[in-house]
């Protein structure tokens, strides 16, 4: 064969060669040829520094890119547990909003009255006893109420005077409006049938009644000045 063809073809196979996928017959053909052609050889030798060059770029690449998964990996999982941590904060924080954090209910106009009810009780021996009851009511959702009751001299007259306030929640404001009926949130008994009944005084009285039990009838009496009177009377 013509030396300068042999070399054609075999510089042609080269990169086949190189790569390793020849047949077992070509490989041996090529292998020879090197041997004893210089310049093919040259040729071959190049050609595996490239391709080992580009085997180890490629492979850094790869450890790069790895690298950065990895980064990643770890800010991810780093992410998940601060996005968690934040959840459950804002979580109680909304929950405290909503249930724990109270505020007194302002005394508007029609907002908080007494009515006068009937009820029925029933004795520990069957007998059926009337109670006359005073129910307050306010036209609002409440959260909760507090109280506080003293019986006061007051020139000969016994009168049982009664402080209470109501307190709301960003959760009582935002539900659904209970119907009249359901709005009692404190029922005071005023009469038990056959038992004489003490005058009373109601005031809406904005305060949670810290140290009230503490306090003289006088000046216990004197704190209505600072509230509204809802109901007067027997
Ligand atoms: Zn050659």
């Amino acid at each position: 064969m013509n030396n300068n063809i042999d070399c054609a073809i075999i510089r042609d196979l080269l990169p086949l060669y190189a790569d390793n996928v020849l047949s077992e017959e070509s490989r041996a053909a090529v292998s020879e040829h090197i041997k004893t052609c210089e310049h093919c050889e040259r040729e071959l030798i190049q050609m595996q520094t490239e391709i080992k060059k580009t085997t180890q770029d490629n492979k850094a690449k790869i450890d790069i890119l790895k690298a950065i998964k990895k980064k990643f990996f770890w800010k991810n999982i780093l992410i998940a547990v601060i996005s968690f941590i934040i959840t459950v904060a804002v979580a109680i924080g909304g929950f405290n909003l909503f249930i724990s954090h109270t505020a007194f209910i302002e005394y508007e106009d029609g907002l908080i009255w007494v009515e006068t009810v009937n009820t029925e009780s029933l004795t520990a021996d069957g007998l059926t006893t009337t109670v006359k009851a005073l129910d307050v009511i306010c036209d609002k959702n409440i959260w909760g109420s507090y109280s506080a009751s003293r019986i006061i001299d007051n020139d000969d007259k016994k009168t049982m005077v009664t402080y209470i306030c109501c307190t709301e929640t960003l959760l009582t404001k935002l539900s659904p409006k209970h119907k009249k009926e359901d709005k009692q949130f404190i029922r005071l008994v005023a009469e038990v049938e056959g038992i004489p009944s003490l005058e009373r005084e109601i005031y809406y009285l904005i305060a949670s009644f810290d140290g009230f039990e503490e306090m003289s009838d006088d000046e216990f009496y004197t704190q209505r000045n600072n509230g509204v009177l809802l109901f007067k009377g027997g």
